[in-house]
């Protein structure tokens, strides 16, 4: 049983001669606990595909299944609830409150949470152990986008969405932040998905999915994903 499974997605956004057909009959599997990486140029529907997944947006055709049920047949009031408990997201800015500090952003989490775990296990599992009582304008990028993650994580959801999370990284703290993701991936076994254009992270995933128009234009499923540091 995939955690998540989707048949024949279509998306299309607008309408008349402004169409614009974003996704284009995606199927897909997710296995449990594999961290998947979706590549792909600019404009090839990664965003749309995860944000389909993770119960942020409705596909104009076609079934997203995640574990039992079916996401694609929920109102959206049980959608909200699906998120909240179910769902960690993680994009590029992070979104942090500059008047708390790192322990507080996340608290703010566990603090409504069904099954957290604490604020300092979340900001240890991302390596920021020695930075938990330091605000947003202390921290550098990457450790602020480590603690927004710790904050997506803190919940324990049962899938973690990540779009772009390097994105305003340079390639190096960049890795740093995908080796947190994929440490997170391996310790809890939470199911994971991560678009990137940073090609390092492809190692660390258990599949790439590489989109274009639209449409999963290549499946490639690494064996040994390396561990990550
Ligand atoms: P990617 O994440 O690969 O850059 P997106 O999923 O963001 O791709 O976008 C796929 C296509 O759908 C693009 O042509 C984009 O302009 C379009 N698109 C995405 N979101 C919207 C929206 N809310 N309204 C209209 N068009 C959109
Ligand atoms: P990405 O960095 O994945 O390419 P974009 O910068 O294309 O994402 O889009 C950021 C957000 O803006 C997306 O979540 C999408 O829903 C929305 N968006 C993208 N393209 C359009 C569009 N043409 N019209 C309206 N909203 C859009």
């Amino acid at each position: 049983q995939p955690a998540i499974r989707a048949e024949n997605l279509s998306k299309i956004y607008g309408s008349g001669e402004s169409r614009v057909y974003a996704l284009r009959g995606v199927s897909l599997s997710v296995p449990r606990g594999e961290m998947v990486v979706l590549l792909g140029p600019s404009g090839s529907g990664k965003s749309t595909l995860l944000n389909i997944l993770g119960g942020l947006d409705s596909p104009t055709e076609g079934q997203v299944y995640f574990d039992h049920e079916e996401l694609t047949a929920f109102d959206d009031r049980h959608l909200t609830w699906f998120r909240r408990e179910y769902v960690g997201f993680v994009f590029q800015f992070y979104n942090l409150i500059p008047s708390l500090t790192a322990r507080e952003n996340v608290a703010l989490v566990t603090e409504i949470a069904q099954d957290p775990m604490t604020p300092e296990q979340a900001l240890e599992l991302v390596g920021l152990a020695a930075r938990m009582d330091h605000f947003p304008a202390q921290l550098s990028g990457g450790e602020q986008q480590r603690v927004a993650i710790a904050r997506a994580i803190a919940k324990q959801p049962r899938v973690l969405m990540c779009d772009e999370p390097t994105g305003a990284l340079d390639s190096k703290t960049g890795i740093v932040v995908l080796e947190a993701i994929a440490r997170v991936n391996r310790e809890l076994g939470t199911t994971t998905m991560v678009i990137t254009h940073n090609a390092a992270i492809a190692d660390m995933a258990d599949r790439v999915l590489s989109m274009a128009d639209g449409q999963i234009q290549n499946t490639e499923v690494n064996a040994q994903p390396c561990a990550p540091a």
